[in-house]
């Protein structure tokens, strides 16, 4: 395969390729083929190219890295939600290291006095080994982030975690935690019972299309479907005065929430969008410039692989990115 992505006839066809997200919206059929097949065989490409295409994902490896890239977000009237890379881990030290590792982070963005939260995920906690370590893990960083006065957000996994992510998050409200979030995934059809069970508590959600591969009996599968359950989600929890992070890079998704925010007359501190580092700048501008609080992604740490492929798979300019990193690797 290499052979194939190091041939004469990648390099001379790489200045034609399209880069930005503009360009590729008017890809001809053949582009979309060899996105496909550069999405697809991503597992096959060297590290050190996926590492250079997904730069602009990821803010580092390093905590000052991520604290960098928080305060330019800052400067430029953003809020930002950390993440520390990793998840499925299956041994009890790494989980309890990476305990650790959230109040360190949590205590450099407090001391920097830095904008921004935190967004764990139960997989890195614990939540494959034992519920109760898991719980008593997430519980331990809740309550170091309310000692500062900071906030969590619980990011949602695939379906296999779904029960036992709402049911940790009602534990920690129950215990009266109100400092923590979670987050609901419009493309589950269980969503709307989960979210009129939420809505009990006044819950503070992220609201997403969602992101791993369920199969149809339990998701919607089609591309309008989901659009159509992220609104009528999202008219649900505003008719119900929830605050919600409104986590899309779809524009048609942003127009139709500016029109629920114009219906239900929510005020700025009510709702707030969230994108991830890296993805669709000039639409996160565009919010921003509108006036609406906008908080972005921000993954960092080692584990960067895992994640840098799945960003680099919803990319519709792959094929550019790729084939031009692999270029300019050559080059060096
Ligand atoms: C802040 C945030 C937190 C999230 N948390 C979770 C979570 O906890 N659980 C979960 O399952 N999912 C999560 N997601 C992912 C989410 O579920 C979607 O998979 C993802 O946002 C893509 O859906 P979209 O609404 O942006 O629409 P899409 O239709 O996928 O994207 C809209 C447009 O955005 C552009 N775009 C999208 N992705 C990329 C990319 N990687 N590079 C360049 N352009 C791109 C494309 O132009 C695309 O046409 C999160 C997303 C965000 C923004």
């Amino acid at each position: 395969m290499w052979l194939v992505w190091n041939s004469p006839l990648f390099h001379a066809a790489v200045h034609l390729l399209p880069t930005t997200e503009q360009e590729s919206q008017t890809l001809t059929l053949p582009m979309h083929l060899l996105n496909s097949l550069i999405a697809k065989t991503l597992p096959l490409i060297p590290k050190s190219i996926v590492g250079r295409v997904s730069k602009r994902y990821i803010a580092g490896t390093t905590l000052e890295a991520a604290t960098d890239a928080v305060r330019r977000l800052n400067q430029n009237s953003m809020m930002a939600t950390l993440d520390i890379l990793g998840e499925d881990i299956l041994e009890r030290n790494p989980a309890e290291q990476m305990v650790r590792d959230w109040r360190t982070v949590i205590d450099a963005m407090t001391s920097h006095r830095l904008d921004t939260n935190f967004s764990v995920k139960l997989s890195q906690l614990g939540l494959r080994i034992d519920h109760e370590f898991c719980f008593q893990n997430v519980r331990s960083i809740v309550d170091h982030a309310r000692s500062v006065g900071n906030f969590v957000r619980i990011d949602m996994e695939d379906s296999s975690t779904t029960d036992a992510t709402l049911e940790i998050y009602h534990r920690l409200r129950k215990e009266g935690f109100a400092n923590v979030g979670v987050v609901i995934q419009s493309y589950m059809r269980r969503s709307e019972n989960d979210v009129r069970d939420l809505l009990k508590l006044g819950a503070n959600v992220r609201l997403c299309k969602g992101i791993y591969v369920e199969p149809a009996e339990i998701a919607f599968k089609e591309y309008q479907e989901i659009r159509d359950s992220f609104v009528s989600l999202l008219d649900l929890m505003f008719a119900n005065g929830a605050y919600v992070g409104i986590a899309t890079h779809d524009e048609y998704l942003v127009d139709r929430s500016y029109e629920l925010i114009k219906k239900y007359e929510r005020q700025k501190h009510q709702y707030e969008y969230q994108m991830l580092l890296g993805v669709r700048e000039a639409l996160r501008d565009r919010i921003v410039a509108d006036g609406h609080r906008l908080r972005v992604y921000v993954p960092f740490g080692e584990q960067w692989y895992a994640y840098s492929v799945r960003r680099l798979k919803e990319n519709p300019a792959i094929a550019g990115y790729v084939l031009k990193a692999m270029l300019r690797l050559n080059r060096t």
